[in-house]
């Protein structure tokens, strides 16, 4: 847009009052112009970025704003309409952070039109928050749900005109909800009658030293976005056609300091060269070209998220726009200290410190325990060599009488860990499992230290007990599709994944390592048999023997072959805040560290419904999936397609969840 002294006319906003409650049939943006002072000084900023910015080689910085929404709701429950659910609110996220990169939704139609060589990148990434102002993990990240009833305010849907319902958000929502608006974003969600007819508006950024003569701009009690709860997302409880997630791009597009693309005035001015000027703002789905304001050929970029058209078809932001979003979130008060709290309130925080070591990788295969060297049937002992009642498995019982078998783990493999701590451990136990005479004999999962994995277990440092009995009413999976290999794919079901878990957690060692071993019942019948793989490079299976030694299982096996146990120890960091619920005790992510193919491991004592659902640290939903009826189960997640780096995997089951981390190593 051309550059020209102008009149500043505040923008009138257009209501078409509609006889239907909650229901918005026009689009309507409730951000005007925060007056002649405020745009002095913002063009101004934007002039001195434009000019260190060339001078830099256009080097935009990348910026992280962490989010948090404010759920106002009136006692429905959570995912019940205006208390919108997680997932809906995850999917508005993953829209703003594609809208801020030049990467949305319909953004290849630009192409066809003379206004694709403008979209930009923002280089502005948004996060869930994590954590609240007061360093506690949220239940739901970027989430506080606000009851108003509780609150003893009015219901938002009792105003019905946009004064009255400003005022309200203004006066009491804001200033008794906000977070720091020098750490956070704060969005607030709310219904609204129709008759008000908004779908948002948004605060400007704050300046320095202006005499006060502006409006709009945010405040301690007021900065942030307001948004119909039912423009929010692209899933849930929406309203085509603001069901594209546009509407909150656009009211944050006038949070980092863009003006409506018509510069709220008939071929008004919006300070940027790269728009052309046009007439009004548009609504629907204009055809291209849209001429307004003598702008031919190529006409209006109706598709500019500061335009009014339908959220479908708003797909870009241009450079100046994108200078313009890079000066306040380098110049203006609030907005500059946003990407340093994004360190600590994006991260996952204690609660996703939990993840799964072990010595297989994702291209690993189980062998089948069937293959191993079975000494005799339990029924007819009489090969065994060491004597009746000790039939079995080389991995398990056996006629050798052997008394544990561990598994060596390296402390590098938690070397990411902050204070590492052994919760609990998983063990894969091949489902022909024989409870002897005496009905239940114990089986212990010990913790010694080890120096590495050519060394013998040493010193003792826990140990907690369980059962055959137990174990053996473990739910079998059924077929197991593992590590992204569908060959081991059982035609019955064989493996059980049973957790032990400390009720203390075991202090990890920082150097060396530690064995995770498993007693052996020696009971006359007893039969346990843990998976083993048959491809490992190195060896880290030991076994005790009857005589109470220790030997490496290659050396003991005929050097031959590796052994590598599928005894998989969870990790959990001690500081901070580390869940101990039924759930967090239930899941298990292995293989971890992995290259994007890992398996969720669920044992459930009873069958539960579950949502699996991965984020990454921008809190992008990159994967989410519903499975029912799910107790002793492993689930295969594909995240082949996804970078490096760490990923929070989300397990829901009814109102309790928990959250873990996993490393992508690429
Ligand atoms: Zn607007």
């Amino acid at each position: 847009m051309k550059k020209h002294l102008f009149i500043l006319l505040f923008s009138v906003i257009s209501v078409f009052a509609s006889a239907q409650t909650n229901k918005i049939t026009k689009k309507a943006c409730g951000t005007g112009d925060p007056g002649a002072e405020w745009n002095e000084w913002f063009n101004k900023k934007v002039e001195e970025f434009k000019k260190n910015n060339s001078a830099q080689k256009n080097q935009n910085a990348n910026y992280t704003i962490p989010v948090i929404f404010h759920v106002i709701h009136g006692g429905q429950g959570v995912g019940s309409y205006p208390n919108i659910s997680q997932a809906q609110i995850n999917s508005q996220i993953t829209i703003l952070n594609n809208d801020f990169a030049g990467t949305g939704l319909n953004v290849g139609n630009v192409s066809s039109t003379a206004f694709s060589s403008l979209v930009s990148n923002c280089n502005v990434n948004f996060c869930l928050a994590q954590k609240n102002p007061s360093g506690a993990t949220l239940a739901e990240p970027g989430i506080e749900r606000i009851n108003y009833t509780t609150n003893s305010w009015a219901n938002p849907t009792s105003f019905t005109t946009i004064t009255n319902f400003r005022n309200y958000i203004e006066n009491t929502i804001k200033p008794n909800t906000i977070w720091d608006p020098t750490r956070y974003l704060n969005m607030w969600l709310t219904d609204v009658d129709g008759a008000v007819g908004l779908l948002g508006y948004a605060t400007f950024p704050p300046s320095t030293g202006l005499s006060g003569l502006t409006s709009g701009l945010g405040t301690t009690t007021t900065d942030g976005v307001w948004c119909w709860s039912r423009s929010i997302g692209d899933i849930g409880s929406l309203s085509p056609p603001y069901n594209k997630g546009r509407t909150a791009t656009h009211e944050i597009g006038h949070w980092l300091g863009l003006r409506h693309i018509w510069g709220d005035a008939s071929c008004g001015n919006d300070f940027c060269n790269d728009t052309p000027a046009q007439q009004q703002e548009n609504v629907g789905c204009p055809g291209y070209p849209h001429v307004t304001c003598s702008n031919g050929p190529d006409g209006d970029m109706f598709m500019n998220f500061m335009d009014y058209s339908d959220d479908a078809c708003m797909y870009m932001f241009t450079p100046d726009q994108r200078d313009r979003v890079q000066t306040a979130m380098s110049n203006c008060p609030f907005r500059t200290q946003l990407t340093a709290s994004s360190a600590t309130l994006c991260g996952g925080g204690p609660v996703a410190c939990s993840y799964t070591v072990s010595n297989f990788t994702n291209t690993d295969t189980l062998a089948n325990p069937l293959g191993l060297r079975r000494a005799s049937a339990i029924a007819s002992e009489t090969f065994c060599p060491q004597g009746a009642g000790k039939a079995g498995y080389i991995s398990g019982t056996n006629c050798y009488g052997d008394l544990e078998k561990a598994e060596f783990i390296s402390a590098s493999k938690y070397a990411s860990a902050t204070n590492p701590v052994i919760s609990g451990v998983v063990v894969l136990f091949f489902n022909y499992i024989g409870v002897g005479t005496d009905g239940n004999s114990n089986v212990d999962m010990k913790i010694y230290n080890g120096s590495s994995a050519a060394s013998a277990p040493g010193s003792l440092i826990g140990s907690t007990t369980s059962n055959l009995s137990t174990i053996a009413a473990t739910t079998n999976t059924t077929s197991v599709s593992y590590c992204g290999n569908p060959g081991l794919a059982f035609g019955v079901p064989v493996i059980m994944p049973y957790k032990f878990i400390f009720s203390s957690p075991v202090n990890a060692p920082t150097s060396g390592g530690f064995f995770a071993s498993v007693t052996l019942p020696n009971i006359p019948g007893d039969t346990v048999v843990v998976f083993d793989k048959m491809t490992g490079s190195s060896n880290t299976g030991w076994e005790k023997w009857s005589d109470n030694s220790w030997h490496d299982m290659k050396t003991a096996w005929g050097g031959t072959r590796n052994f590598n146990l599928a005894i998989l120890p969870i990790i959990d960091c001690a500081t901070g805040v580390r869940e101990n619920s039924v759930l967090n005790n239930a899941v298990s992510l292995f293989p971890n560290p992995s290259n994007g193919n890992f398996n969720v491991i669920t044992t459930f004592a009873t069958s539960q419904n579950i949502v699996i659902t991965v984020y990454n640290m921008l809190g992008q939903n990159v994967y989410s999936n519903k499975l029912n009826n799910v107790s002793q189960t492993i689930h295969e997640v594909d995240l082949k397609n996804q970078a490096g780096g760490v990923y929070l995997v989300e397990v829901k089951s009814g109102t309790e969840k928990v959250v873990k981390r996993m490393i992508l190593n690429k």
